[in-house]
């Protein structure tokens, strides 16, 4: 038997039906007759954009590596259908959320609506979590539905690894992560540290910092001078103690070390070769190799590996520690072409010592152009040419004055072909570094957001 075009659209859609039917029969507890499902509920086997003729790349992630490579591409692949998707509708920035958590910026400072973006760039947003990755199929799955692709790039950020900590004991995770977050890798948990110090009344706060590598290695201590800072301006009679994985402050360790004991040397203790042992979120506690403290409130930070997209995409390697096991030029996934891994979640980019680039927004900035430049060279049938980043941290010390440190990086090879890194520490605070970062957000939300948002600079200058 035969079916002509009708039949078959009816018999596609009489199948629908009872397969609505049998998710009903399925759900139907107590009597309810749920309803068919509306069409445009999310169901991950459908199609959420056909594709079109123009070569599709899709951008799974839109922090500041995924916004990045968005913009870049726009404007170096006109041609190409760019998607970016993200679980979130806004973007938020973690660079100057110290500052946002005492008070020193507005919210909206950090915060973009993605699809404003979007229409202004001439990208496609869709805002989904993303489920599953099929890299042999070139297709990713959604919450909304599938999207196929020509190129892909991921650019997921972090997870915590607090596995590390509580083996496979969920409910030790969740309470921790509900009630002492470090605010890392998720944007509502700066909330829940801006309202904890916010009811703060005194007492001890513990931070601690994970081993390397870790994203933005320099922002815990900024963020225990801002808190600190609060403390002492609005008269908390807090203790904030740093329990560090590391042997020392690093990097800007001496102008660090300046700030604790110069600017807040009744409010903050800085513990070196505090190696995690044991945390008890119920009471409380928390063991280090240098000894046990207990706490009134928490920032707790577990290790931290690859987001969970490089790992659902199948991206970490049993080589690559945790992190996506990228060709460390251009990004691409080993042995496909087609996928680049992008920001905080590649792996070590070198054998010397300092091994990771930076787990920064600066550097994910700089993979997301370089990314960008990959694809638009392939596309044009051209072989791209090698390029590096570079990187750069302002970290904010005080709020009264406004004053800051800062850090850069540049790379290059050795003479065996290895990447190297030159580091430079700049160690006196000063208000001249203060201003520079929010000039450094300006340049890089230029870049990110095309003029879709309004300068930092002059909303910033009012509030501080
Ligand atoms: C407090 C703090 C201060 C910082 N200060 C600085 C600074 O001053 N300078 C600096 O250079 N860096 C700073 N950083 C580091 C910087 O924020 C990160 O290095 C940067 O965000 C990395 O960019 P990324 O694109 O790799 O990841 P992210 O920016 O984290 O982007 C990842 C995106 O992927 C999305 N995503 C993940 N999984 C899914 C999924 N399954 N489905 C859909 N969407 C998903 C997330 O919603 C997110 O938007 C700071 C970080 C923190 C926490």
């Amino acid at each position: 038997m035969t079916l002509d075009r009708r039949h078959f659209i009816a018999g596609v859609a009489g199948t629908a039906a009872l397969a609505g039917c049998a998710t009903t029969t399925s759900n139907s507890v107590g009597g309810l007759q749920p309803a068919p499902l509306p069409a445009f509920l999310g169901r991950p086997s459908q199609t959420l954009l056909p594709k079109g003729k123009a070569p599709r790349v899709v951008v799974c992630g839109g922090g500041w590596g995924g916004l990045t490579t968005a913009a870049n591409l726009r404007k170096l692949a006109p041609q190409a259908e760019v998607v970016l998707i993200d679980r979130n509708p806004s973007f938020f920035s973690s660079p100057l959320s110290n500052m946002w958590l005492v008070d020193m910026v507005d919210g909206e400072l950090l915060t973009q609506d993605y699809l404003r973006v979007s229409q202004h760039l001439g990208w496609q947003f869709v805002q989904a979590e993303v489920e599953g990755i099929d890299r042999a199929q070139r297709r990713v799955t959604t919450s909304q539905g599938t999207l196929d692709y020509d190129w892909l790039v991921l650019a997921p950020g972090i997870r915590y690894q607090y596995e590390a900590w509580f083996g496979d004991d969920r409910r030790a995770a969740d309470a921790t992560r509900q009630r002492f977050p470090s605010a890392y890798a998720s944007n509502s948990e700066f909330l829940t540290i801006k309202r904890a110090l916010h009811g703060f009344k005194g007492g001890e706060l513990v931070m601690n910092l994970p081993p390397p590598p870790q994203r933005c290695p320099p922002s815990p201590y900024e963020r225990a001078c801002l808190i600190a800072w609060y403390f002492k301006t609005h008269k908390i009679k807090g203790h904030i103690t740093i329990l560090d994985h590391k042997p020392g402050i690093a990097p800007i360790g001496g102008g660090y070390k300046a700030a604790f004991d110069e600017l807040y040397k009744d409010f903050i203790t800085y513990v070196p070769n505090a190696h995690v042992q044991e945390v008890d979120p119920f009471n409380q506690r928390i063991r280090t190799a240098a000894g046990d403290q207990r706490f009134d409130h928490a920032i707790l930070m577990a290790p931290h590996k690859a987001g969970d997209l490089a790992w659902l995409a199948g991206t970490v390697s049993a080589t690559s520690d945790g992190w996506a096991d990228v060709d460390v030029l251009t990004m691409q996934v080993k042995g496909d072409e087609r996928a680049f891994v992008i920001g905080d979640a590649i792996q070590a980019v070198s054998p010397l010592p300092f091994r990771y680039y930076p787990k920064s927004a600066h550097i994910a900035n700089r993979l997301g152009r370089i990314v960008a430049y990959q694809i638009s060279e392939k596309l044009a049938g051209r072989a791209p040419e090698k390029r590096l980043p570079d990187n750069l941290c302002y970290m904010v010390v005080n709020g009264t004055p406004g004053q800051a440190l800062n850090v850069q990086f540049d790379y290059d090879f050795d003479a065996e072909g290895r990447v190297r890194q030159v580091q430079r520490d700049y160690n006196e605070r000063t208000a001249h570094l203060f201003q520079e970062d929010f000039r450094w957000a300006d340049f890089m939300f230029a870049e990110m957001f095309g003029g879709a948002a309004p300068p930092v600079l002059p909303q910033a200058a009012y509030r501080v």
